[in-house]
């Protein structure tokens, strides 16, 4: 089935006590048993699982082709449960990974023995390079927060796959609606489903899909329901209802990107634009091979300093100068001065989330922000 069909039905049945079209919110933490201590329905303590995370979850690896998914209280918490289950190794980051998951591998489970590299990974020799014989996990992000650099996705999994260790993606500004991680070769796909499957800037999420219902994802099901950094029903639910229209919301999100990055890059007040749909992007050939669409997320490098791009960013009037993206709201925000000196962005980069606005009035609010032509 295709991706749209899906995302109305996978993990949508009818509820059979009340034929509710619309699945109801399960609250209770606790379930009802035989005195032998069996169950009636796979449901025992919240915990462990319930009905809007169960349906949440077969949602997930079915939108992703994964063999199992697990749904976590925010993508944060999708990664930090990853890296408890791959344990005191060597894992290998991109060196523009999001900040927080560089910050988890180094500052969290450093002392916990956990050996952490960085690499530029869009050269694939640095990723050989930084392999050893106890490299557990090779991650990837791709397009990249904040520059939306590319990475090759096939190529990484292999060399990962050679040297013994698993390849996980952040597929978060992927979205399975672009990019289909597990279907390149990678083992594990990760989502902040905060963002685009949410899309909706009002539920806090995180996922991991498996390809394979593996040694790794056994013991990554067993430390989320043991340790329990897990959604709650509502948030299932919302994140369940966002998901029905990401499909369609993606799409046109895609189309007004590319129309925004275009306008903006033969714009003579912009002085660069990173997107990865623009021809003269550094990962155009391999974002159109292995993307179906170059995402609804862009970077754009304006003013002459950090406090000049924030100015420009103050005087837009449809994008709201806020944290996060994949929302239905325009939102646009400098990230050097989020992420502090650590950061690899430029200092007058300010990057931009595409909401459903029309791209004419995005267009005509840069334009004007910018002080015209
Ligand atoms: C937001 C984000 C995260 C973290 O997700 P939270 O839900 O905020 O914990 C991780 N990776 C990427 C690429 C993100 O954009």
């Amino acid at each position: 089935m295709h991706l749209e069909t899906l995302a109305v039905h996978a993990g949508h049945d009818i509820d059979l006590a009340t034929s509710a079209v619309t699945p109801p919110i399960h609250l209770s933490t606790t379930y009802a048993r035989e005195t032998t201590g069996a169950e009636h329905k796979g449901f025992l303590y919240s915990r462990y699982t319930n009905p809007n995370r169960a349906a949440l979850e077969s949602c997930l690896a079915a939108l992703e082709s994964g063999a199992l998914a697990a749904a976590f209280s925010s993508g944060s918490a999708a990664t930090m449960t990853l890296l408890q289950a791959i344990g005191p190794a060597h894992v290998i980051l991109p060196d523009d990974a999001y900040f927080g998951s560089i910050r988890l591998a180094r500052e969290i489970f450093g002392p916990w023995g956990m050996d952490v590299s960085t690499v530029d990974m869009t050269r694939l020799e640095n990723v050989r390079a930084a392999m050893r014989p106890n490299t557990k996990l090779v991650w990837v992000e791709t397009p990249s927060n904040p520059l939306l650099t590319i990475v090759d996705i096939a190529a990484v999994a292999a060399i990962a796959h050679q040297g013994g260790a698993a390849c996980a993606v952040d597929n978060t500004w992927g979205t399975p609606v672009l990019q289909r991680p597990l279907d390149l070769g990678a083992d594990i796909s990760m989502h902040s489903t905060t963002k685009y499957l949410g899309g909706h800037s009002d539920v806090l999420g995180g996922a991991l899909i498996f390809r394979q219902n593996d040694e790794l994802a056994q013991r990554t099901l067993t430390i989320q329901s043991s340790g329990g950094a897990v959604p709650s029903p509502f948030e299932c639910w919302l994140a369940m209802r966002g998901i029905r229209t990401m499909p369609l919301r993606v799409k046109a999100q895609t189309a007004s990107a590319s129309a925004l990055a275009e306008f903006l890059a033969s714009h003579p007040k912009v002085e660069a634009v990173h997107y990865p749909g623009l021809k003269k992007h550094a990962g155009h050939a391999i974002a159109s091979r292995q993307m179906s669409g170059f995402g609804g997320m862009l970077s754009v490098q304006v003013g002459r300093s950090q406090q000049e791009s924030m100015d420009i960013a103050g005087r837009l009037e449809l994008f709201t100068y806020a944290t996060s993206l994949g929302g239905t709201e325009s939102l646009i925000e400098n990230r050097a001065s989020v992420e502090g000196p650590a950061t690899r962005a430029p200092a007058n980069l300010l990057r931009v989330s595409i909401g459903l606005e029309h791209i004419e009035d995005l267009k005509a609010d840069f334009d004007e922000a910018l002080g015209g032509r």
